[in-house]
């Protein structure tokens, strides 16, 4: 039995000269893996790239949080019918809220030059990215998807609207929220991708002794977050995950392997 990755940009430029070495040694070791897109163009890279190695290589289309403040509500709503009429779909990803990113949006607009920082005004850009979450909750829930969901400086409102919406089947991908926001989204049923952050982020090493392996999925995120900083990311260091959980767990790589493929299953129908 192995184990799957599920959130990774395998289209990602870093790998365009040995794509074909990194799926062969991801084949070894882990079962399938999820491309998630993050705009129109990287979304119509994932479906070509998961033509290409279908049954492997599985599709997750939306529009990434960062990416939001580019586009006019036409762009979106047109990406949206994009998306609507696929028919392979495993998920709706990736998408969310990244409060980060919206306040340098918000920042970099001239007026923002003449305030003083106290009396900043996220509000608006905050707006936009919720506004587009919903729609992505919606059609998630629609075409009976699950939602692969990033959630940067977010959290709290990111669970929120989630909930607002009734969203059925959700990943939160690389959570960095609290232990209390991280249970509040166990309990709503939601599963928590655990990856290769785990080597490096305290925040991580908690959350896994805090929650049940019963809320746990595995991700990578390749090409970013290597176990080793700066490094690219590829899925085949998802072993190196499952070993870790289970050295922090205290329990076997075959148990880690054999919930977390349970979650899948659930999440995903594979
Ligand atoms: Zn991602």
């Amino acid at each position: 039995m192995k184990p799957a990755d599920c959130h990774t940009h395998l289209y990602d430029k870093s790998f365009d000269h040995d794509l074909d070495k990194v799926i062969e040694r991801a084949k070894k070791l882990v079962s399938k893996i999820i491309v998630v897109g993050e705009d129109a163009e990287t979304n119509r890279k994932v479906l070509a790239l998961c033509k290409t190695h279908k049954g492997f290589l599985l599709p997750g289309l939306a529009i990434h949080p960062d990416r939001v403040h580019l586009l006019t509500d036409e762009e979106v709503n047109k990406e949206i019918e994009f998306i609507r009429k696929q028919k392979d779909l495993v998920c709706i990803g990736e998408c969310g809220l990244d409060w980060l990113k919206a306040e340098q949006f918000a920042m970099a607009n001239p007026s923002f030059k003449m305030l003083e920082p106290k009396n900043f005004d996220f509000r608006e850009a905050k707006q936009k990215q919720i506004g587009v979450f919903r729609k992505f909750i919606r059609l998630a829930n629609e075409m009976g998807l699950a939602l692969n969901v990033h959630s940067r400086r977010a959290e709290k409102d990111t669970i929120a609207v989630l909930k607002e919406e009734k969203a059925e089947k959700v990943l939160m991908h690389g959570f960095s929220g609290t232990i209390k926001e991280a249970e509040e989204a166990v309990l709503l049923g939601y599963k928590i991708a655990i990856g290769t952050t785990v080597f490096y982020s305290k925040q991580k090493v908690e959350l896994v002794k805090a929650i049940p392996l019963e809320a746990f999925v595995l991700e990578t995120d390749s090409p970013v977050c290597a176990p080793e900083k700066g490094a690219r990311n590829e899925p085949a260091n998802i072993a190196s995950v499952v070993r870790r959980i289970a050295k922090i767990k205290n329990i076997t790589r075959s148990e880690v392997i054999k919930i977390t493929n349970t979650n899948v299953k659930e999440l995903f129908g594979f």
